[in-house]
């Protein structure tokens, strides 16, 4: 960043810098960046979306989707992933956007909560209303393992909407273990302890994949949709989703495989016997409404 006259205050000009440096942070193999009309651009968009949660939970604009997992074997569906969706002025604002966000600010966890307890409500509605139900999972971003408290937390959620625990699952990236280190292992093992079940998320994509898996005991493994996009044309991908499968069902870990577009990479994965795929091929997220009826 180089100051250019028109900066009036230190802290004007500390911000410019942070800001440059999360950009450098960013994107991997970048040591040099200049701030720029992007940055400032970029840097205004996220102001915009921060203060713009708090009301917007109020206002009632975030919705939960649920997408569905389905068994390789039997091609029913055996579970579903919850996805938040933000409808702000006429548009959805994609959680691909406002997640990290949120994560750096730390509404995350409340955003992670309030989907958690959606789920909760939706799940003890299907029951009263005698449709079949099945494991929703729910992605928990790393910053709820900084403390040791979150699976109480999720416990007490499930408790008070009265669901049985075997109908959720907690989904969280390696990431999680890197950062917040040994909670994660105890966090899961009471997650268990409460009947919850907890899977990893977008594996592979991290830095530190196999040694995670030895220390946070999951039970299921999904296996990033970078993988599978290789899936037919990279010897590589190949080899590590095949080797993956392998290795988890090895040590009695269960294994989805996520993004499934093609026919194609489905007639590539047919050898590998993995337990449940996940993609646009077997079905996108949609709202409880439209999903529920997929069980009547
Ligand atoms: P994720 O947890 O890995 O979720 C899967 C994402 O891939 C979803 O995007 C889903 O719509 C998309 N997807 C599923 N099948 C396919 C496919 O066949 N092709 C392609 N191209 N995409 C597919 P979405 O809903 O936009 O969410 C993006 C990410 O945002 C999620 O990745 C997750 O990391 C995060 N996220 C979403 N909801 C929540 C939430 O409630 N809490 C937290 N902490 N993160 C969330
Ligand atoms: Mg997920
Ligand atoms: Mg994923």
């Amino acid at each position: 960043y180089m100051p250019d006259g028109t900066d009036t205050s230190p802290q004007m000009i500390m911000e410019k810098l942070s800001t440059t440096y999360d950009e450098i942070n960013r994107e991997q193999n970048q040591t040099v960046r200049y701030y720029d009309e992007k940055i400032r651009k970029r840097k205004i968009r996220e102001d915009l979306i921060m203060h713009a949660i708090e009301p917007a939970l109020e206002a009632g604009e975030f919705e939960v989707y649920y997408q569905p997992k389905v068994s390789m074997k039997t091609r029913k569906i055996t579970g579903a992933e919850a996805l938040i969706r933000w409808n702000h002025d006429g548009k959805v604002v994609s959680p691909g956007e406002f997640i990290p966000i949120c994560e750096k600010t730390g509404q995350v966890q409340k955003l992670d909560f309030y989907v958690l307890e959606t789920v909760c409500r939706h799940i003890k509605e299907w029951l009263e209303r005698g449709i079949e139900v099945v494991t929703v999972s729910v992605n928990f971003s790393k910053h709820h393992f900084v403390e040791d408290t979150v699976a109480e937390h999720i416990n007490r959620v499930a408790e008070k909407w009265g669901i049985p625990k075997q109908h959720l699952e907690i989904e969280f990236t390696e990431t999680a273990y890197i950062e917040g280190s040994r909670n994660l292992s105890s966090s899961i093992n009471k997650l268990h302890g409460y009947g919850i079940s907890a899977s990893m998320d977008d594996f592979g994509t991290g830095y530190s994949s196999l040694s995670v898996l030895k220390h946070a005991p999951v039970d299921i493994v999904k296996i990033d949709r970078s993988f599978v996009q290789g899936l037919c044309g990279s010897a590589f991908d190949h080899s590590f989703v095949h080797l993956m499968v392998e290795l988890c069902h090895s040590v009695g870990i269960r294994v989805c495989v996520e993004g499934l577009e093609t026919t194609a990479e489905l007639a590539a994965l047919q050898p590998f016997g993995a337990d449940y795929l996940q993609g646009f091929l077997l079905g996108h997220p949609e709202p409880a409404a439209r999903f529920a009826p997929l069980f009547l």
